[in-house]
């Protein structure tokens, strides 16, 4: 297939019929799964100077309805297309069931470049668009709910909610609408860190598997492991400080318009440091900078962390990665076709509906927040260490010593927002490496990214079958 023909959508169907080969289900039920439900293309005029205006094209795909409300980001490129939002759209309902969170799968995207528009211009953008998935009844605590992506953060969810706010004047869960706000917005605590902090713990998770490391001919564990990142955004970011902090050396960061690169290791709190000083990641102080170095992704590594966009590594580049582990943090960062070359060549790839599914994860402990409307801890931190207390001096009193400050300070606190939702976080990480390594190895499987799209497909099947859908 010519790169002019690719077509993502069509990538993910690719994995959803390799993965359903291992199920058992009636005809007819996973063609139902692959469709997208809902496909909306709004366009609508931007005045960007006197007597001038833009057309903004936008859209918004519900992939399953399996699951209220349907959940994804929106995102703001000039990639985006109608082919793109509905990949990015499944991709959703499989990372949603694949962690359990009980959501359909949505995404948006609008095609613009946002450095190209002024912070008023992309505010009356994000309202209009709001407004148009207002219309159409696209938007709600309870229908759909989206989410940052691509170009996207916690300013344009802010006006997201509110707009939706002033048209839904008195409704009790309307902060439930959009996920990823500011705090002051009522969003939570480690939302904005979430997605690079589930890819560290994925990656953590499969580094400490001895049987794939021992193949892979490395040792278990983060500690010696050399690692490229590609896009520092705000999941590259957070997923290289996360690894870094672990033990593993980040030795490469390629972004749009360049490459660092130090094989001892480069700081990656100075490089954002670096970032907000100057506007760019190149020329940070201990590290080689190479301009428009596309081929970093080409160069010897352990891990290799696409945290970009998708097709990245395709059957052009797919033969000339020396990486060990591909971790795609980003969406659909490897093509189908490259996913063959890469698997024959023996490389061990962290699927991105496992590896980048921390996002949704703390969106829905958002969305719990906000329809609930009391943050986590509120109600139960200081009981809780008023019993930890009790414990403590019981438990120093039978035993006749005393703890130090430290110790019994460390033992009594209670749990806050960012406690709950951090280990919450983890659990989900871990528990669904577990689920998706079983699986890999109970079927026989063979790759993680089938077996976890197996998982999903199942669990998405439950729905159709005992709604009665399917007989
Ligand atoms: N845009 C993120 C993703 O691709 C997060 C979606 C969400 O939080 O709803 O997973």
């Amino acid at each position: 297939m010519s790169s002019n023909s690719y077509s993502f959508f069509n990538d993910v169907n690719s994995y959803v019929d390799k993965a359903a080969k291992f199920t058992k289900h009636p005809p007819g039920l996973i063609e139902q799964i692959k469709q997208c439900n809902c496909v909306l293309h709004v366009s609508f005029p931007l005045r960007v100077k006197k007597g001038k205006f833009e057309v903004i094209e936008a859209y918004r795909v519900h992939h399953s309805h399996h699951k209220a409300p349907v959940k994804g980001g929106i995102r703001y490129s000039m990639m985006v297309n109608e082919d793109e939002v509905k990949a990015l759209a499944a991709l959703m309902s499989y990372k949603c069931a694949l962690v359990n969170v009980p959501f359909g799968g949505a995404k948006g995207g609008v095609k613009i470049d946002p450095s190209k528009y002024t912070v008023e211009q992309l505010e009356r953008i994000t309202r209009r668009f709001t407004s148009e998935l207002i219309k159409r009844n696209s938007i709600g605590p309870a229908v759909d709910v989206p989410a940052p992506d691509y170009g996207t953060g916690p300013r344009e969810m802010a006006w997201i909610a509110d707009t939706y706010m002033a048209f839904n004047a008195g409704q009790i869960n309307a902060l439930g609408c959009v996920t990823g706000k500011p705090l002051s917005q009522h969003g939570i605590r480690g939302r904005t860190e979430a997605t690079g902090r589930g890819v560290y713990f994925g990656i953590r998770e499969t580094v400490d598997g001895y049987e794939d490391m021992q193949k892979l001919g490395l040792y278990p564990g983060l500690e010696d492991k050399r690692v490229i990142i590609q896009g520092f955004g705000n999941v590259g970011y957070y997923a290289a400080l996360n690894l870094q902090q672990n033990g593993a050396t980040i030795i490469g960061i390629a972004e749009y318009d360049g490459v660092i690169f130090n094989p001892d290791g480069i700081d990656v709190q100075a490089v954002h440091q670096h970032r907000i000083d100057t506007g760019s990641i190149l020329q940070c102080e201990g590290c080689k900078t190479i301009k428009n170095g596309h081929d970093l992704l080409e160069y010897e590594c352990d891990i290799l962390v696409p945290a970009a966009l998708e097709n990245q590594i395709t059957r052009t580049n797919a033969p000339k990665i020396k990486a060990k582990i591909i971790a795609e943090a980003a969406n659909g960062p490897i093509t189908a076709e490259a996913e063959n070359i890469l698997l024959k060549r023996g490389v061990f790839i962290i699927p991105d509906l496992y590896l980048n599914a921390g996002g949704v994860t703390v969106s829905y402990f958002e969305w719990l927040k906000n329809i609930s409307r009391v943050s986590f801890g509120k109600i139960n931190k200081r009981y809780n260490e008023l019993n930890n207390e009790m414990m403590v001096s019981a438990i120093e009193d039978a035993s006749d010593t005393n703890l130090t400050y430290k110790q019994r300070t460390q033992l009594i606190k209670g749990a806050g927002e960012i406690e709950l939702v951090d280990s919450g976080l983890e659990g989900v990480m871990v528990n669904a490496f577990r689920e998706i390594s079983e699986i890999k190895k109970e079927r026989n499987v063979g790759d993680l990214r089938t077996a976890a799209f197996v998982n999903s497909l199942e669990k998405i099947a439950v729905s159709y079958l005992e709604l009665g859908v399917f007989p």
